[in-house]
Parts: structure tokens; sequence; C-alpha cells
């Protein structure tokens, strides 16, 4: 694609990602909007927390946009496959769900992506309220020790043995 017609805004973005395509476009104007309606800016610290519909590109640009991330667990996949994200500031619980539009039919991939740059966010999103509670924060678990291969495994992903003993997933699946 030319990425002659890019903003200068959007070249961490693409190289954070990797390639310059649509998706990316959608994420980024997603997570704009949804800092511009909650009065936000970059997450740093889980003042914000994201739930995406799908896995596609967009994803990556609600992690490196908006900050909310699969690491600190800010970051939550729906496998629904809809170009839905919802996104909560913590302060006070207020969250917006916006719900892509579908586009004009017949746009090549090039006016696609044009039109995610210029186009006004009204015609890009429904904004909505959302439709789940705001997920819980992040929490730091305990790890205990597998006793099978002998590595640390978080507590609440511990499965038990047949003699009782605690395993880790890929462990308790071979047994
Ligand atoms: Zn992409
Ligand atoms: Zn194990």
């Amino acid at each position: 694609m030319d990425e002659s017609v890019f903003p200068e805004e959007l070249k961490p973005l693409i190289a954070f990602h990797g390639h310059y395509c649509p998706g990316i476009l959608t994420g980024w104007r997603a997570s704009k909007l949804a800092m511009k309606l909650l009065g936000a800016t970059r997450d740093r610290d889980e003042e914000m927390v994201a739930i995406v519909e799908n896995d596609a590109c967009g994803a990556d640009a609600i992690q490196f946009v908006l900050g909310c991330t699969f690491g600190k667990g800010n970051f939550h996949f729906r496998d629904y496959g809809k170009h839905v994200f919802t996104v909560f500031r913590r302060s006070d619980g207020k969250g917006v769900r916006l719900s892509l539009k579908a586009p004009p039919e017949g746009l090549t991939r090039e006016e696609s992506a044009r039109r995610m740059i210029e186009e006004r966010d009204e015609n890009l999103f429904t904004v909505g309220e959302p439709l789940e509670p705001i997920p819980d924060m992040a929490e730091i678990r305990n790890s205990i020790v597998c006793s099978r291969c002998g590595e640390r495994v978080m507590e609440t992903r511990a499965k038990m043995a047949r003699d009782g003993s605690p395993v880790c997933i890929p462990c308790s699946a071979a047994e």
C-alpha cells in the first residue's frame, strides 16, 4: 500500500505492527475516539481497560495507541469476530462501546485506508454503552511448582493430578 499518504503520527504504530493496513487504522481511530470520549490519555498503569472482539490487525493498534496491553492485563479478547471495541476508565467505571460501521461498498484497499484516516468519527463508529461490566483489575497471583516438570505455574492455572499433587496444564494433559 502507498505509505506516502499516512499521517506522521502513524509511523511508530506501523513500525510496531510491521505493515501498513486498513486494520491498524481502524484500531488507531477507535483508540483516539475512546480517549477523546473518556477524556483520557494513553494508558500507563491500568487507568483504562479495553475489550476487543476480534484478533485482527486493529487489536495491535489498541495496544500500541491506547496502551491497554495483553501483558498489563487490561486488554481482553472476546473471540466474537466483530469490529467492536469497548473501553472503560477505571476512575469511575465509565465506558464506551465503539462498533465499526459498514464501509461503503466497492472501495479499494487504498480508498479504505484513506477513508479511515479522513472520515469523521460519527461516520466510522456507532458509539454506545458497554454491553458487559468492567473487567476486574489484573491480579498478581502466587506460583506453585508443578510436581511433574518442576516449572513454576500460576496457582490459579494449576490442575490436580490423580495422585493429588499439583500439575501444570501441559503436564495434566499428558497424564
Ligand atoms: Zn495489518
Ligand atoms: Zn508441568
